[in-house]
């Protein structure tokens, strides 16, 4: 062998050994066949099982047309070393002289003796190889096939792990959640981050109608038409170009909603439709847990994360306070709190960890006000307090007093320690005012405290 043979084959085995993706090895390639032998083109092509395609998987996996000469030299391949300009072609057992004008040449991608794919080089005109070449190409197109493997199976189990993330998460929010406004749209951010090159659209039944929960808005009248089509017999539904995928939410046999795909590349594969089948699946226990435990719920008083008065007990409370207020003359006020940028909290360290932020300011807020103030959680990361017997001038120093304690408490999560402040607006009752204006108004001053900058106290005045 020469010296300008060892070189290629160890450029070759150094490439091989680096951590690469597909684009990069087809590049890299590229690059040291072009030096070595005045290649001009090089793809690299594997056969998909799952949808019967071929990819070029160094360009996005995208689908190989099915004219395209690729197919008939990987249909031509089988059994051969080679398809050199069309014709498929063995290597004799010897070396012998020869010279061959060479214009394309396809080898194949090996897996378990399997042909899978195909290296496609492109020549300039003019090229002529001999057959050490011929030899050389058999040995880098077995190590390429190797390093593919590698890859693909790196990908497929990078996926696996993933999917059964996802499935582990969905199936976790329901350790602390219940409310469906809070849950399907969790559920939704969940399988979009899944399942890439998709669409995901979640639709929940609601007086017989699909009502679409997640995202915000959905115009694709396909999809409503895929929807009519479901029974809770079928396990999914599709569009005829297989790019619009239906999988039924149900409960006890009954459809309650609907998950639904659709991919803004190829059609659906098979492994796709398996993996929404089951996180489909996964979905509804836990949606329908979050149904069984809010019937439970309607009948308690205190929310579950919290432990603070629930929303429904809020609103009796509230009645009952402008009554006393009323009756009695006395002051009252309402304070509503907002933690600040709580999102953030979510985005940074998980849902998880906004749980325990939102409990333990909870926890605050309460160990900081009397026993006779009413703190309830009104929803999602709002509380809403009720301070009877007390003036805004009192009020306002509670809410000082709460609004230090949160920002000076250090919430320990995900191995960190963490600070979140709170915003809060307050009015005080007003004689002939009802309950819901009371809190519209107090409302009204929190979304001042959040203009004005966040973590402070706003009153608002007007009746
Ligand atoms: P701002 O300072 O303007 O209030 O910003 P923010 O990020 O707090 O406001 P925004 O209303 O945009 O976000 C509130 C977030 O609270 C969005 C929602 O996902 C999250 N959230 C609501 N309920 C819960 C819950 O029970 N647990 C967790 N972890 N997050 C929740
Ligand atoms: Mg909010
Ligand atoms: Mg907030």
């Amino acid at each position: 062998m020469q010296n300008k043979e060892l070189h290629f084959l160890s450029n070759i085995a150094d490439l091989l050994i680096k951590d690469i993706d597909t684009k990069e090895l087809a590049d890299s390639l590229k690059i040291l066949l072009n030096l070595y032998s005045g290649l001009e083109s090089l793809s690299l092509y594997v056969f998909d099982s799952v949808s019967n395609t071929m990819r070029n998987c160094a360009e996005d996996w995208s689908v190989v047309d099915e004219e395209s000469s690729v197919y008939e030299a990987y249909n031509n391949i089988q059994g051969h070393d080679f398809v050199i300009n069309s014709k498929a072609y063995k290597l004799p057992p010897v070396i012998a002289e020869i010279n061959l004008k060479i214009k394309s040449l396809y080898m194949p991608i090996i897996r378990e003796g399997q042909v899978f794919g195909l290296i496609d080089l492109e020549f300039g005109d003019n090229t002529s190889v001999d057959m050490e070449f011929l030899f050389l190409m058999k040995i880098i197109a077995s190590q390429v096939s190797l390093k593919l493997q590698n890859i693909v199976l790196n990908e497929q189990s990078k996926i696996n792990v993933e999917f059964h993330d996802s499935m582990k998460n969905i199936a976790k929010i329901i350790e602390t959640q219940y409310e469906l406004n809070y849950i399907v749209p969790l559920i939704g951010e969940m399988l979009d981050r899944f399942i890439s090159d998709h669409l995901i659209y979640v639709f929940l039944k609601q007086d017989n109608e699909f009502k679409l929960i997640w995202p915000k808005a959905c115009n694709d009248s396909r999809i409503y038409e895929v929807l009519k089509q479901l029974t809770p017999q079928t396990s999914y539904v599709l569009t005829n170009d297989d790019k619009i995928g239906a999988f039924p939410l149900t409960s006890d046999d009954e459809i309650t909603g609907c998950i639904v795909a659709r991919s803004t590349l190829d059609k659906l594969s098979k492994r796709d439709i398996s993996y929404l089948e089951q996180l489909t699946r996964q979905s509804a226990i836990t949606i329908n847990r979050a149904n069984a435990y809010s019937k439970v719920l309607q009948y308690a008083t205190l929310d579950a994360l919290t432990n603070l008065n629930n929303r429904r007990q809020f609103e009796i409370r509230l009645k009952q306070e402008i009554a006393t207020a009323k009756r009695q003359k006395n002051p009252l006020c309402a304070m509503m709190i907002d933690i600040d940028f709580f999102k953030k909290v979510n985005d940074t360290y998980g849902h998880a960890s906004g749980d325990i932020v939102l409990k333990t300011v909870a926890s605050v807020i309460k160990e900081h006000l009397r026993e006779s103030d009413i703190p309830s959680r009104y929803g999602g990361e709002e509380f809403a307090v009720l301070l009877p017997y007390t003036r805004t001038e009192e009020a306002k120093v509670v809410g000082e007093r709460l609004r230090k304690a949160v920002e000076e408490t250090v919430i320990p999560v995900e191995g960190k320690n963490i600070n979140v402040t709170i915003s809060m607006g307050l009015a005080e009752f007003q004689p002939e005012e009802s309950g819901e204006h009371l809190f519209e108004r107090a409302d009204k001053a929190l979304y001042e405290a959040k203009e004005g900058g966040r973590n402070k106290v706003c009153v608002n005045t007007s009746v």
